[in-house]
């Protein structure tokens, strides 16, 4: 599935990719109060995105936190399993 993501063609933006169309709609709700006043942009839409532009950078720092987290518990795990064979 091609996540979302709102662009306004004004100020050259986009939102960061969501999975749904909705969470998307959420982003040009916002952006259009903020900072076009409620007003509607020349040039806004919502874009399926694919490949590289898919991929949230949040989600890939958070992933890759994920895995040091995963090598802490396993060297924790070594050290707890060496003093309890003991
Ligand atoms: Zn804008």
């Amino acid at each position: 599935m091609s996540p979302y993501r709102y662009c306004c063609g004004q100020c050259r933006a986009s939102s960061p990719p969501t999975p749904t169309r909705a969470e998307s709609e959420a982003h040009r709700d916002y952006h259009r109060a903020t900072v076009h006043g409620g007003l509607v942009p020349d040039g806004d839409r919502i874009d399926r995105v694919t490949g590289d532009a898919a991929r949230d950078p949040d989600a890939r720092y958070l992933s890759s936190r994920a895995v040091l987290i995963g090598i802490g518990l396993f060297a924790l795990a070594t050290v707890i399993s060496r003093v309890l064979g003991r």
